[in-house]
């Protein structure tokens, strides 16, 4: 087993203005992810989330045209060619799949959770959220089925505006493409490199670290296991799931969607206690690859300030750095409380 926990440690030296203008030491953290070495920073500000009311957003976006909504999704959202998706649009449930106005890869898809314009974090059940996942993992079945060529699929959301979502009825996005983004390559060479030198796949020996290091694991909800990422990608700590057996969306059985949602549902109700209304999530996902698995993060997204500054700034922009106000061990007691 060769998983590294590798980090750095330094101090700034200051003189405080709040501690009397003494000495004073700041600590900071720079850590290395196990799997793709990427690294990224962790502070301990102490820094708590106000509660943002969504209401004053919620209403504007209602004053504004919603194409998502029942009686215009009709009449204002494209259909895929019949080559493509026969009936046009994938339908389960209240859910429909449509083609993306956004091309992020050659397949794009929009997925809305339901009829429903707005449904609070607190509102995202498995049952709210089941019919847009089963049709994204049709989407990517379908799309698999008809251009060999792709190997890379993802389900992504951004949900509501501070994550970066421009319509507030909610929505998921599958991509399927030929070429990985940087974080899949990244994903798919690291785990390919560890299998190579180790002959175990990562994924299983990192489940195996973390449970017996238990700073950050949070637990199993059947074929999903869950912990707090070592190197955090928001700005404040985000969660990760991992499917040991699978390494494809396309492999996903019923009963993986609904472990999956299960957990998810538990982490948006830990952000709901802790005043996080918003919120990224991918799932990576490849075709057939032996060393790789099925795995997903869930970052919050939130306005860390009254006037409204966005949680990311130059390091993530422009140096392609992550930093989190919190070490995720900190918080995983407070997360597992939802999953016990
Ligand atoms: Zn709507």
């Amino acid at each position: 087993m060769s998983i590294s926990f590798r980090k750095i440690r330094a101090k700034n030296r200051l003189i405080n203005p709040f501690k009397d203008f003494s000495l004073d030491e700041i600590p900071l953290e720079i850590r290395f992810d196990p799997l793709t070495g990427q690294t990224g920073r962790v502070f301990d500000l102490f820094f708590k989330a106000e509660r943002i009311d969504p209401s004053e957003t919620v209403n504007r976006s209602e004053e504004m045209f919603c194409p998502f909504c029942p009686d215009a999704i009709e009449k204002s959202t494209p259909l895929f060619p019949p080559e493509i998706i026969p009936d046009g649009r994938i339908r389960v449930g209240e859910a429909s799949l449509i083609p993306n106005l956004v091309p992020f890869d050659k397949y794009a898809g929009v997925a809305i959770l339901s009829h429903r314009h707005f449904i609070p974090i607190e509102d995202l059940t498995p049952e709210t959220m089941n019919d847009s996942f089963e049709a994204a993992q049709i989407f990517a079945e379908r799309i698999a089925e008809i251009d060999s060529e792709i190997g890379f699929f993802s389900i992504n959301w951004n949900y509501m505006p501070p994550a970066g979502s421009s319509i507030v009825h909610p929505h998921i996005q599958v991509n399927c493409g030929e070429f990985p983004t940087n974080e899949q390559r990244m994903q798919l060479e690291s785990s390919r490199e560890y299998f190579r030198k180790n002959g175990n796949t990562f994924w299983h020996d990192f489940i195996e670290a973390e449970k017996e290091n238990d700073e950050r694991y949070i637990g199993q909800i059947d074929s999903t296991f869950w912990m707090m990422s070592y190197v955090p990608q928001g700005f404040l700590p985000d969660i990760w799931c991992i499917f040991p057996d699978q390494c494809s969306i396309i492999d996903m059985g019923k009963n993986d969607i609904n472990s999956f949602l299960t957990g998810l549902s538990k982490v948006f109700s830990y952000f709901n206690r802790q005043n996080i209304l918003s919120f990224n999530m991918s799932v990576f996902s490849v075709k057939d690859e032996e060393h790789f698995r099925l795995n997903a993060k869930i970052c919050p997204r939130l306005l860390p300030r009254p006037i409204g500054n966005s949680d990311q700034a130059y390091l993530q922009a422009v140096h392609n750095e992550p930093f989190c106000v919190r070490p995720p061990e900190s918080l995983c007691k407070k997360v597992k409380e939802f999953f016990d």
